[in-house]
């Protein structure tokens, strides 16, 4: 996948509405697609080159990146890998495996899903590989919906079954991919590294994952407590065209340390103003309990990968238009460490 088409598609898995995604498309894009335009080229050859399918090194196509045009933070991690894997010749190429923590309510799945798609990685929602199993009908889909029609939880054993099949068998040369390896229509391949996403949700789902992945970085995105409860507090969907919109306006200013804090409010595009509403499960107490269980068990979670020096700590402070330029070269030189 080239720089130009991960930017070229619209902020459309962002939890912010339309008209913001224009407001955001304008300083942000427009320096994103410049650099895509030089770049894009490069990025698909060195890409296709690092992930293992022995194409020919591309040299050229790792230097010179634009830096002209806002922040010069954008750099493809893969011009990295590369890089550092061509000088020394070694098969042990920095794959990318991440695991993306964050509480509910701070954007998780939309900065996963991005810096998936900046990395040429898949993105692993395991919400998703459990819902596509179930979809395909598969034996394991079958025991998944029969537990969860009879009222009980997935259990750790099933979810890391699934996952374990999803990243073990990627990658593999199969003309036929499992259902695992088919998610929302696209084959997945996810021997190049992934974005997990969902999961590890707790110390011990985290012990049994190392036992057959060796994750390389841990982003946990975090909120101020009080401004993440007044996000979860502006959200609002549209019933008719399913749309979701934030339409908080939050602003704290700096103090004891504290960065500023600036989230615009995203207000609701005209065809769906007057029908938006807020959903049923998030009202203040609603969103408190889920923060505070969110809080018990990533604790432990989080003393588990910050012991092992796999934890990093990434403050939100502002939007995806101000977020993103920040976390990209965060992934990229924590991966490089
Ligand atoms: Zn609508």
């Amino acid at each position: 996948m080239s720089l130009t088409e991960i930017f070229a598609e619209p902020l459309k898995t962002c939890n912010f509405d339309s008209k913001q995604q224009k407001i955001l498309a304008m300083p942000a894009m427009s320096w994103w697609s410049t650099l895509a335009r030089a770049a894009g080229r490069g990025v698909e050859g060195v890409a296709s080159r690092t992930i293992g399918h022995g194409t020919a090194a591309t040299p050229s196509a790792r230097t010179a990146w634009p830096t002209t045009q806002g922040p010069t933070v954008l750099l493809p991690l893969r011009s990295h890998l590369v890089t550092r894997s061509a000088s020394s010749r070694s098969p042990s190429v920095t794959v990318p495996k991440i695991v993306f923590l964050g509480p509910p309510g701070v954007g998780k799945g939309t900065y996963a899903k991005r810096i998936a798609k900046w990395l040429g990685v898949p993105h692993v929602a395991v919400g998703d590989l459990i819902r596509n199993e179930v979809k395909a009908g598969t034996p394991l889909g079958k025991e998944v919906e029969n537990t969860v029609s009879s009222g009980g939880l997935v259990s750790d054993d099933v979810v890391l079954g699934l996952l374990k099949g999803f990243l073990e068998e990627s990658g593999e040369a199969s003309g036929s991919a499992s259902a695992t390896q088919v998610l929302h229509g696209k084959t997945i391949d996810a021997s190049g590294g992934y974005i997990l996403d969902g999961f590890p949700r707790t110390a011990k789902q985290a012990e049994m994952l190392s036992e057959f992945q060796n994750v390389n970085l841990v982003l946990n995105l975090y909120l101020r407590e009080d401004v993440l409860i007044e996000k979860c507090l502006g959200r609002r969907i549209c019933p008719e065209c399913n749309g979701n919109y934030n339409v908080a306006d939050i602003y704290r200013p700096a103090e004891n340390g504290k960065p500023e804090i600036v989230m615009p409010p995203l207000s609701v595009p005209e065809g769906c103003e007057g029908k938006v509403v807020t959903r049923k499960d998030d009202t203040e107490e609603v969103v408190l309990n889920r923060l505070e269980i969110y809080r018990r068990e990533s604790e432990p979670l989080e003393a588990y990968y910050r012991e092992r020096g796999l934890l990093v700590d990434f403050e939100i402070t502002g939007g995806i238009d101000h977020t993103l330029p920040v976390l990209s070269p965060t992934v990229i030189r924590e991966l490089r460490q």
